[in-house]
């Protein structure tokens, strides 16, 4: 079959590789039809995450199972499915209580072997899917993908920065990065009933885009977006701020000082080290930080029911199609951040 692989920073390569088999009779194998590329991927895309050469990249898809093993009960060759970016064995402690993410066993597609086996991940023709009957959720007819591929993981994300900042009506909220995770909070923010979404960046384009979206927007690279965050909240700060960048301290510290005091400060960017966060300012100022990572195996179809109702249409996002064999150019594209949401399509389906 046909995959895009990782071989070093910014070595993709699509090559020959051999099909997937059932490992386990829990196993699945997903023919995909579309897939995407996350902004975590670009992580590994520059080398920033140990994975093993070779590796199948991609972790945002969904398909049609073409196989499923003897002990899998709630799907069959034939059904559509998105297929959540995290696996979880529905059996631990976390995952009777439906904290998934959190599964003692937890790992994602395309980006091992930061969490144990190296999974192969989204842009091939197959993928294996472990612990199907958690992992697989279930896609209803009539929708296209390019409205339910992103349930899987970034939209998903989107959801729990907002469920988790205990959002309610009338609130104005700051989102800090207006790519595909921020704008996807954003969305969902809206839903939540948000009086007023703020995006900030220092990208024009992106900031453009988001407007054409109906987002006000704030240019952090032309003034302080904390003092413009102020200006447009009568002093205070927002209600809640939803971090959406990642990789370093200085996003994170932008929105803790954006947010109001006794406000929440929702983090979905991306964080891999230890930073020193003034915590004796927090405790004065009585603001909350809560992290998520984005849960679709328990919200996936909660999700489904406000995309398929077009509450929620989150391929307004998509700026690039590709086909498999530019994966590759796709990457390019999206660091460069030419483009803001790259649909990677790779079959027709059944
Ligand atoms: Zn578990």
């Amino acid at each position: 079959m046909r995959a895009a692989t990782w071989h070093g920073p910014r070595d993709v390569r699509v090559e020959e590789k051999e099909e997937p088999t059932l490992a386990s009779d829990r196993d699945a194998i997903v023919r995909v039809t579309t897939a995407s590329i996350c902004g975590t991927d670009l992580h590994v895309y520059r080398g920033e995450l140990t994975v093993v050469p070779g590796t199948v990249l991609g972790h945002e898809f969904m398909g049609v199972v073409e196989r499923v093993g003897s002990g899998v009960r709630r799907f069959r060759e034939g059904d559509r499915v998105i297929v959540s970016a995290w696996v979880a064995d529905g059996e631990c402690w976390f995952c009777r209580r439906q904290l998934f993410t959190q599964c003692e066993s937890v790992n994602i597609f395309g980006m091992g072997p930061a969490y144990g086996e190296s999974l192969d991940g989204a842009f091939a023709e197959l993928v294996r899917v472990p612990n199907a009957d958690v992992t697989l959720i279930r896609a209803p007819e009539g929708v296209p993908d390019e409205r339910l591929v992103f349930i899987g993981d970034g939209l998903a994300t989107g959801f729990d920065a907002v469920a988790n900042a205990g959002l309610s009506p009338g609130v104005v909220v700051a989102v800090v990065g207006s790519g595909p995770i921020g704008l996807m909070s954003g969305m969902c923010a809206l839903l939540f009933g948000a009086s007023e979404v703020l995006m900030v960046d220092v990208s024009e384009e992106r900031l453009k885009f988001a407007e054409s979206l109906g987002f006000r927007t704030v240019n952090a690279s032309r003034a302080d977006p904390v003092e413009e965050v102020r200006l447009m909240t009568d002093g205070r700060g927002a209600d809640v701020v939803i971090e959406a960048v990642g990789r370093t301290v200085e996003p994170l510290m932008t929105a803790i000082q954006m947010v109001r005091r006794k406000g929440t400060v929702s983090v979905v960017g991306f964080h891999l080290h230890e930073y020193g966060v003034q915590m004796g300012q927090l405790w004065l100022t009585e603001k909350k930080l809560v992290f998520s990572i984005g849960d679709p195996i328990r919200n996936g179809e909660r999700l489904i029911r406000l995309v398929s109702e077009g509450r929620l249409d989150p391929s307004r996002l998509v700026t690039h199609r590709l086909p498999l064999e530019e994966v590759p150019r796709g990457f390019e594209l999206f660091e460069r951040k030419e483009a803001l949401k790259v649909l990677v399509e790779v079959s027709r389906g059944a």
